[in-house]
Formats: structure tokens, sequence, C-alpha cells
């Protein structure tokens, strides 16, 4: 009986059948990719508003796959999340971004993703603090940018690191800000220097009075807070004197640049500083 109704599954959703597959297949590769050198990172600058200058760059991820093209992070960070890969990635992404950063202009920082399962199945605190002794760049030019996510089983461990990671000197920063579970008491209990609004607000701040007035609230409470911000998404100048009227710390989006590989912002952030 179970094997005829593996196969009426088999007939009735070719569509879910070949997901699978698909899946399985790009698990199989993602084991590769980092060995065959197929994961990139690119970077995106971060504009300070008050002063005009580019403050830092986030390192996003990229899988050139050589059949398949360009796989959006979207599409194989949940795999690796899953099979656990992520470790291992997680770690290349680290090492990597510090050492594309020590030949950017000193005031530049380095904005890192981190996975909740990095802080569930790796030592972090050590990820980091060989990532700083390999690449030798100052602790306090790493941003370590955490999602929600990572702090929705309210874990011992991770209020650890947080605060491990913390006394290293980098900054922890809390991504997607608005878009989770009970962020309010995360604030209060976690040492975060900066708080970044998701693009889904950002995108409707001149569309949505409701938008609006999160991000409006949001920046005031974090100004009260004594915590930096940054809108992610920005893709007009209109949002940017927005957001640069109401305040706001810093902007990321495609009006400032699009991601770029690591030769690209090197450029950028060479001419942006004058040398
Ligand atoms: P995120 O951390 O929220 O990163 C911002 C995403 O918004 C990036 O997508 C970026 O390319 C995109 N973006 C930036 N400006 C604009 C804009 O003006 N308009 C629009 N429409 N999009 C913009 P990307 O690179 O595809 O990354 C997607 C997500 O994948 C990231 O979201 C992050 O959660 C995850 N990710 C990327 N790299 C890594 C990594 O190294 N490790 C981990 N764990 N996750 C990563
Ligand atoms: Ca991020
Ligand atoms: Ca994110
Ligand atoms: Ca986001």
């Amino acid at each position: 009986a179970k094997d005829s109704g593996k196969n009426n599954f088999k007939s009735y959703c070719p569509e879910m059948e070949q997901g699978l597959r698909f899946r399985r297949e790009l698990e199989v590769e993602l084991r590769h990719a980092l060995t065959r050198g197929e994961l990139e990172l690119a970077f995106q600058p971060l504009l300070h508003l008050s002063s005009g200058q580019i403050s830092g760059c986030e390192a996003l991820i990229r899988w050139k796959h050589p059949v398949r093209g360009y796989i959006p992070p979207s599409e194989f960070i949940p795999v690796a999340e899953e099979t656990g890969l992520i470790g291992t990635i997680g770690e290349w992404v680290l090492k990597t971004a510090c050492k594309a950063a020590v030949s950017w202009p000193p005031h530049i920082k380095v904005a890192v993703n981190l996975s909740p399962i990095q802080f569930r199945t790796r030592d972090i605190v050590s990820e980091v603090r060989a990532a700083i002794a390999e690449s030798e760049i100052a602790a306090d030019r790493i941003e370590l940018e955490i999602t929600e996510s990572a702090l929705i089983d309210d874990s011992k461990l991770t209020e650890v690191a947080l605060f491990e990671l913390r006394s290293l000197g980098v900054s922890i920063v809390l991504d997607d800000f608005g878009t989770g579970y009970s962020s309010l008491n995360y604030l209060r209990k976690y040492p975060f220097q900066k708080i970044k609004i998701d693009r889904s607000f950002v995108g409707e701040i001149e569309t949505s009075q409701d938008c609006l007035t999160i991000v409006e609230i949001t920046l005031l409470l974090a100004k009260r807070l004594d915590l930096l911000i940054t809108a992610e998404g920005v893709e007009t100048v209109e949002q940017l004197n927005l957001l640069k009227a109401l305040g706001c710390t810093q902007a990321q989006g495609y009006l400032i640049s699009r991601p770029l590989s690591a030769a690209c912002i090197l450029d950028f952030v060479r001419t942006q500083s004058g040398n």
C-alpha cells in the first residue's frame, strides 16, 4: 500500500517531484562548490547619511554554478542550513570578507551575515577570532548581522556567544528588523549596536502611510536606545532624502550601488575616499 501511495504521489505531482530532485542535486553540488571555487562574495556599500561618505560594505554570497549559472542566496542558503553545510560556508564567508576588507581604507567597515545555525552548531566566537587573527583586521571594523530567527529559541548559548563576540570588539547588528517576532525584547536583552530596517518597509515609505509610520517609530526607538540604524533597499532619491530628514544613520540600496565584485568594490571605496 505504501508503494502505491508513493507512485500516486509521483504521477500526480510531477512538479513537486522535480522540485525535490532539484534540491537534492543542489545539495550534492553545494558540497563541491566551495572546494571548486564557485562561491564568491559581492560587496554592497553603506552610505553614511550625515557625512555623505561610504562607511561600510556588506558581504553577500554568490554561487556561480558552471551549468545553472548564477544561483541567488535565497535558493541555496536554506539548503546549506538544512544540510549543515552553512557551517563551512559561513566560516569561508567570514575569512574571505575580512581578507577583502583589509585592503579598503580603514574607516570602512565590513558587514557579514551569520546564519542562526552557525550559533547552534559551530564555535562562532573562535571562528571570528581566527578570522581576525588571520586577516589582521581591526576587530572594530567587523559588523556581524544576525536576524531575529537566531534568537528565537532564546538559547543561553547564543546569548553568551553574542556577549563574547561583543567583547572581541566587533559590532552586533539586528538584521531585517520588524519582519520577525518580539524584536523589542531582543533589543533589551542582547548587545546590539545597530539595527537594519528591512527593505520591505523602506520600499513603501513614500506610498504607504503605515510603512512611513513604522520607519519613523523605529528610528525614534533606535535613537532613544542609542542604536545606529541602516535602511536597506533604498532605490530612489526621494526615499534617501526622506530617510536623511528623519535622522537615519546609513542607507544601503541600488540607488547608492548594487553589490559589486571584490575588485570593483576596492575601486569604489578608494575613489570615494579620494585615494
Ligand atoms: P539581506 O541580509 O537582507 O541582504 C540584503 C539583500 O537585499 C541582498 O540580496 C541585496 O542584494 C538586496 N538588495 C540590496 N539593495 C537592494 C535594493 O535597492 N533593492 C532590492 N530589491 N534589493 C536590494 P541577496 O544578495 O540576494 O541576499 C539575500 C539574502 O541572503 C540576504 O538578505 C541574507 O539574508 C542572505 N545572505 C546573503 N549572503 C549571505 C551569507 O554570506 N551568509 C548568510 N548566512 N546569509 C547570506
Ligand atoms: Ca544582511
Ligand atoms: Ca537578512
Ligand atoms: Ca533584508
